[in-house]
């Protein structure tokens, strides 16, 4: 691995105010999905190691939380300044563990940046409130205190920016974090530690534990030092944390599984549409929870799309990350390819066609063919389910009515998107749409600014914005009396 700086490629885990080395210890080895090849190992943590993580943080964020919003801001400035400096570096281990293109791992880690940068910024706008009183001699203050000790579990498909949309607003709130990565892309997070403690971040305020999943999961879950869990990945883990921290009422904040609807209407601008479209399920391969997993597209337009989008898809170049003009990557796993296929196979026994692509790329390994295809209908398994791999599937429908149904009728609600130009329509179909997110005329939604979320089965909370701080504080309300 060609690093400028090597020492931020740590095989080893910070806990409480130690670095836990893989070398003389069980380990486990991380394999690039590009290649197969093994780019290092990480110690295999359990109980133990999370309890005393834990322990450290209990005392580490009491005196966080004493420091000034000031001071607080200027250690995750410097952190941010030196992510953005080691920004290849760290785009390169990315790419490494997780496979995404070289281009889109720099975006990615400029993006996850750009959450550390924003919460260093609402650090010292976490105001609290002064009420009327009720009563002619009360005053009613209301503070905003950090809730504690925070547990996080984070997913591989956006290694750096998810672990930045939490951890950022949890130190800016005066919180300490336990933080336990995707077993397939610790790196990029332990990376970041590596930066964290260079830019002054206080030992025992950020640990990251690695190793089984449930036995760590176990823990965070039932300490009832711990008093927020957030967490990114799927539906079915997040029911499980949910149920696991009802004993002790932690605060949650669960980002889980999408199954974005794209909508083009008869008055879309097609060519901007496609574009979108390329974007919304195309990038990180579909491995995204806000990836367009079924394009509904009016029947006046629906051929010229399809025609289009064939044309545009045609042009995404397959292959290793660290190759120039590569756009598609490998997928994650042999599941990822398994679950892809399954879709296509059931689509097509039901009726669906497949305009382009539809099996596993010539390249072999994880790479699969970017996929059309069309005539599909909601008796399919892609109508209900999350691809999270590189298929495209085109519905038909009839009118604006018909299609929100639809679009509707799914028990996930992260994002969604349409192209349109009627903007009675605009704000019609906006409003309609049960789910956390729209994105009209723009394939492309996420950004620290904006408060990232789902309803129904895609979760709790939101992250981004100054909202993303909501899950991290906690108001007290101080009644002053005798006044
Ligand atoms: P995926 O199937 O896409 O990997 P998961 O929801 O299983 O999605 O994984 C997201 C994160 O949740 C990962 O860090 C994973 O290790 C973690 N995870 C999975 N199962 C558990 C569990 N029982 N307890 C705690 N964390 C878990």
């Amino acid at each position: 691995m060609k690093l400028v700086d090597p020492s931020l490629f740590r095989q080893a885990c910070p806990v409480a105010d130690r670095w836990i080395e893989a070398e003389g210890r069980q380990a486990t080895t991380i394999r690039n999905p590009a290649t197969g090849e093994a780019l290092g190992a990480v110690p295999d943590l359990g109980a133990a190691e999370t309890v005393d993580a834990i322990k450290a943080a209990v005392i580490a964020q009491k005196l966080w939380a004493k420091k000034t919003a000031g001071e607080r801001a200027s250690v995750l400035k410097a952190w941010h300044r030196l992510m953005i400096e080691n920004r290849d570096d760290l785009a390169m281990i990315l790419t490494l563990e997780q496979g995404k293109p070289l281009g889109e791992a720099k975006g990615e880690i400029t993006y996850g940046a750009s959450f550390i940068e924003w919460f260093a910024e609402e650090a010292r706008r976490i105001n609290g409130e002064i009420i009327p009183g009720h009563q002619p001699d009360k005053r009613i203050l209301v503070l905003r205190q950090p809730a504690g000790v925070v547990a996080a579990i984070t997913p591989w498909n956006f290694p750096n920016a998810m672990m930045t949309r939490k951890v950022g607003p949890a130190l800016a709130a005066g919180c300490a974090v336990v933080l336990k990565p995707a077993p397939q892309t610790p790196f990029s997070a332990i990376a970041l530690a590596v930066l964290a403690e260079r830019a002054g971040l206080p030992p025992g305020l950020l640990s990251i534990v690695t190793g089984d999943a449930a036995a760590i999961g176990g823990v965070l879950t039932a300490s009832r030092d711990i008093r927020v869990l957030t967490f990114t990945g799927s539906t079915r883990t997040g029911e499980l944390l949910y149920r696991q921290c009802a004993p002790t009422i932690k605060k949650l904040g669960l980002e889980l599984g999408g199954n974005a609807p794209f909508i083009v209407f008869d008055d879309a601008d097609l060519d901007a549409a496609v574009e979108g479209a390329i974007i919304a399920k195309f990038r990180n391969n579909g491995q995204t929870c806000v990836c367009a997993n079924r394009i509904y597209v009016q029947g006046g337009v629906y051929e010229a799309f399809a025609a289009k989008l064939a044309t545009a898809v045609a042009a995404l170049k397959v292959g290793n990350g660290l190759e120039r003009d590569v756009v598609l990557g490998p997928l994650i796993d042999e599941n990822a390819v398994a679950k892809i296929e399954t879709h296509i196979r059931d689509a097509v026994s039901k009726g669906a066609s497949l305009v382009s692509g539809g099996k596993r790329h010539a390249l072999g390994g994880l790479f699969f063919e970017p996929t059309i295809l069309r005539d599909v209908d909601g008796s399919m398994q892609v109508a209900r389910e999350e691809t999270f791999g590189p298929l495209a599937p085109l519905f038909r429908f009839r009118d604006e009515q018909d299609v929100i149904e639809q679009a509707n009728d799914t028990e996930f609600g992260l994002a969604s998107y349409f192209y349109a130009r009627d903007l009675s329509r605009v704000f019609r179909v906006a409003e309609a749409l049960e789910y956390g997110m729209v994105g009209v005329n723009t394939g492309l939604v996420s950004t620290a600014e904006a408060p990232f979320g789902g309803v129904k089965m895609s979760g709790l909370g939101r992250e981004g914005s100054r909202h993303g701080l909501d899950e991290y504080t906690e108001l007290k309300y101080v009644c002053l009396g005798g006044i």
